[in-house]
């Protein structure tokens, strides 16, 4: 009955990731998948996260059911983190907001919504692209396009091309962005440069969704989430997904959440009722553990102060890597220009690298990273940077 079906290929990233763990090469390194390491390569459990557990292993509740939309106090704390706790859009009452299940959830039931909302939208997802955007709109029945980003020469943004690319959409299409630590090449867009877009979007008519899975990660929680406090006292309509597993290291919880600011409270009302539709005939409800640990640390001040300390921790560490592998790398091979290690932020970095180069890291040093290039920097740490360098310095001379 199935067998006229594809196989599968599984995803790239989780085969890299998979014959790494089989690589039995003493220094091998892993620099695939995008998760975030400590120094001692382990995927921290975060201090206020144990608290917050520890609190309610000791007063254990019913494992009832979450509404569709998720708990209240967690949907309050994720307007407060994204927009900014005064923002004038979260007091008029203008931002439904659903706790999803990881940012891909939010991405998902977003793509539903706007679907449903304007069937014949097409979406613009920048070039290149986290590949699960594609799939997700597609799956969604909306149809993906790219626009302009990554100029590999210049390792570094088509600010131009990309603005003169989206002028040219027909209105009511949607536009995929990333506010920061842009996945997979690590370059962001300035202040300068959304403010600059901003307008485009909005002459245009077109519908924005923010997709930010790494708040926290480029220059600080509020500086990370300027393009969305920009776009919403700019008056935009927009979808924001936003994800707490990195920056509350809580991946398998799943826990996320979406946002779409809206004209008025009354849209925003209705808005919510069809986010809930959604949600109910994809999986009803969101899950409830993660929940209640991400909102006990969101609302409880001290949980909260010391989280914010542990997200600073996380970024400081991910810019001394980046700072530790240029300085070493231009010590080591000074034609080599490895300056975009320091210039593009957040989790990921794209070195240009050549499949030849790529293999021979692999095979030769057992380092480890992804076809395109992309460089997932947290599997870096003061034991590997150097034997890293060298393979590095290896493989481009
Ligand atoms: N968007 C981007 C750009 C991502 O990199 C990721 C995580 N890899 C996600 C969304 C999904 O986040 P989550 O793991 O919370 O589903």
């Amino acid at each position: 009955m199935f067998e006229h079906l594809e196989k599968y290929a599984g995803d790239p990233i989780f085969g890299l990731n998979e014959a790494f763990h089989r690589d039995v090469h003493p220094q091998k390194v892993n620099l695939t998948i995008g998760l975030y390491y400590d120094n001692a390569g382990c995927i921290p459990v975060l201090s206020s996260v144990r608290t917050a557990e520890q609190r309610r292993a000791q007063e254990p509740e019913p494992r009832t059911y979450l509404p569709m939309e998720g708990l209240a106090p967690y949907r309050e704390a994720v307007q407060k983190l994204v927009f900014g706790a005064q923002h004038q859009a979260l007091q008029a009452g203008r931002v439904a907001t659903i706790q999803s299940v990881g940012g891909t959830g939010a991405l998902k039931v977003g793509a539903d919504f706007l679907h449903l909302a304007y069937p014949d939208s097409q979406i613009w997802i920048s070039d290149p692209a986290w590949d699960n955007h594609h799939s997700i709109f597609q799956g969604a029945g909306v149809p993906t396009h790219s626009y302009a980003y990554y100029d590999p020469a210049t390792k570094s943004l088509r600010f131009d091309q990309m603005l003169a690319e989206l002028r040219e959409l027909p209105p009511k299409s949607f536009v995929l962005l990333h506010p920061c630590c842009h996945n997979p090449t690590g370059v962001d867009l300035s202040p300068e440069q959304w403010l600059q877009l901003i307008p485009v979007l909005a002459e245009q008519e077109l519908i924005p969704f923010l997709d930010m899975a790494y708040q926290g990660f480029g220059a600080g929680l509020d500086e990370d989430a300027f393009a969305v406090r920009a776009m919403a006292d700019a008056g935009l309509v927009f979808l924001v997904a936003n994800s707490f597993s990195k920056n509350l290291s809580l991946y398998g919880e799943r826990c996320g959440g979406l946002s779409v600011v809206c004209a008025t409270r009354d849209e925003a009302d209705g808005v919510l009722g069809q986010l809930k539709a959604v949600v109910r005939r994809i999986y009803s409800s969101p899950p409830a553990h993660g929940g209640h640990i991400t909102s006990a640390v969101l609302n409880d001040p001290q949980l909260y102060a010391a989280w914010v300390q542990e997200v600073a921790g996380m970024r400081e560490r991910i810019a001394f890597v980046r700072k530790q592998t240029h300085e070493q790398l231009s010590a080591k091979l000074p034609s080599y220009d490895s300056s975009y290690f320091v210039k593009q932020t957040g989790m990921f970095t794209y070195t240009g690298l050549s499949s030849r180069q790529l293999l021979a890291l692999r095979e030769r040093h057992g380092v480890y990273i992804i076809d395109s290039g992309r460089i997932s920097v947290p599997g870096l740490n003061t034991r590997n940077i150097a034997y890293f360098t060298d393979a590095m310095a290896d493989v481009l001379s």
